[in-house]
């Protein structure tokens, strides 16, 4: 079964304002059981409405239309969908009446204008708003059903959940809910997963990659649950370690729940991330529970001071060295008694570079309480690009050594 979305309103076309209705509505369809063949934002233009909705219904056995169901001139999708179905706008006295009560209760007086929306196409089913006053309607049109719902997002939701669900549900009995799952990898190209991947994604349809910035590449699973599941567990087999989560997860929430798991603490030294590695961790709600503090350390002497660095060390191998990320962590994990240190030091750029540090090269420091690794990576990115996938490989790397020792 398929279903399509339209949006409508000039705000959305424009960039003025984000479509958070488009991926709400998509999810809804696909929960119910119809896959999503198209969707679009129009204008409020009743021709450009028109168009859009021959298209949809093509498509799709049912369309949710969202948008230009409001009181004004500017508002015409009531207009448009009366066209596309032939099908003449009627006054609709329950509505008229409801619409007047409500104006009351805000000791406003009716207007013509206000009367615009108790008019629907004839023989519309209609949905009442219990929290606005643009009631949503149903058409049926040459074996098509058109549903139009208001543009506001919590009037929207609350029709969606009250009214049209249910309203779906009776009409179409029997259909197969569609899963949608988002598996997450860390680590990898978007070339890599497609080649790790390729035979599962000519083979079905319903898959699909999504790069992410800054190292994350989702797959994309969409279709029944009999399909999807053993699909799911095929990805996540070869996606191996690179695998970290599904929709809600991440890697700093990944991080927390295993040291709380594990009754550990963490702390943190940065240099070149500046703190932005404690500023993702304490992203965490409840991060309080293990995460200790951190140092911010950009020069050497803070290095020195605040970590107890050598400044032999600094001076023979440089701040971003092997060594320095070394000694950072342990003077680290001495200082606060955490159970997990992670240090950071590298060359964000774009300016400051070397040949023999160039730009990207960043060394990650961790003391486990089974010993201590330091890791050499060379990212290539923009200046905030090189501090975040440094924030992210390194808690990526946390959270393999922790869940698995991989
Ligand atoms: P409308 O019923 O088209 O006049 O929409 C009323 C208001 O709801 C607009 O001014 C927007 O602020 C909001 N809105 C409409 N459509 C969307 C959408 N697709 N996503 C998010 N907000 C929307
Ligand atoms: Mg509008």
């Amino acid at each position: 079964m398929t279903g399509a979305v339209v949006t409508v309103g000039d705000e959305l076309v424009q960039g003025l304002i984000l479509d958070t209705n488009s991926p709400y509505l998509e999810e809804k369809l696909l929960e119910l059981g119809f896959q999503p063949r198209l969707s679009a934002s129009v204008m409020d233009r009743v021709e450009e409405i028109c168009q859009i909705l021959g298209l949809a219904t093509m498509k799709a056995r049912v369309t949710l239309v969202s948008g230009g169901l409001g009181p004004t001139e500017d508002d015409v999708t009531r207009e448009a969908i009366s066209r596309f179905c032939h099908a003449p706008l009627e006054l609709h006295e329950g509505a008229w009446q409801w619409i007047q009560e409500r104006l009351a209760i805000k000791g406003l007086t009716p207007t013509p204008q206000h009367q615009r929306q108790a008019y629907f196409p004839q023989g519309a089913t209609l949905f009442p708003n219990r929290m606005g006053s643009a009631w949503g309607f149903a058409v049926n049109h040459q074996e098509r059903w058109i549903l139009a719902l208001p543009g506001v997002p919590r009037e929207l939701r609350a029709m969606m959940e009250g009214e049209v669900i249910p309203f779906l549900r009776e009409r179409f009995p029997g259909i197969t809910p569609m899963t949608l799952r988002v598996l997450k990898s860390f680590g990898l190209k978007e070339s890599q997963v497609n080649a790790l991947l390729k035979d599962l994604l000519q083979e079905h349809p319903g898959m699909g990659l999504m790069v992410r910035d800054y190292g994350e590449v989702h797959l994309r699973l969409c279709g029944p649950p009999g399909e999807v599941e053993p699909l799911a567990g095929e990805v996540r087999k070869r996606l191996g370690h690179h695998f970290f989560g599904e929709r809600e997860d991440s890697l700093e929430g990944l991080v927390g729940s295993l040291l709380k798991d594990r009754d550990l603490t963490l702390a943190t030294a940065e240099s070149c991330t500046g703190g932005m590695l404690a500023h993702t961790i304490t992203n965490v709600p409840g991060s309080s529970d293990y995460f200790l503090g951190g140092f911010v350390t950009y020069t050497d002497q803070m290095k020195h001071r605040l970590l107890g660095v050598p400044m032999e060390t600094l001076e023979r191998h440089t701040a971003v060295s092997r060594e320095t990320a070394q000694a950072m962590v342990e003077g680290l994990v001495k200082r606060t008694g955490a159970g997990v240190g992670i240090s950071v030091t590298g060359i964000a750029g774009p300016t400051g570079g070397s040949p023999e540090t160039p730009v990207g090269l960043v060394y990650l420091g961790y003391r486990f309480p089974w010993g201590t690794e330091v890791l050499e990576h060379r990212f290539q990115a923009s200046r905030i690009g090189v501090k975040t996938l440094a924030v992210k490989t390194a808690l990526d790397h946390v959270r393999r050594r922790l869940s698995r020792g991989e």
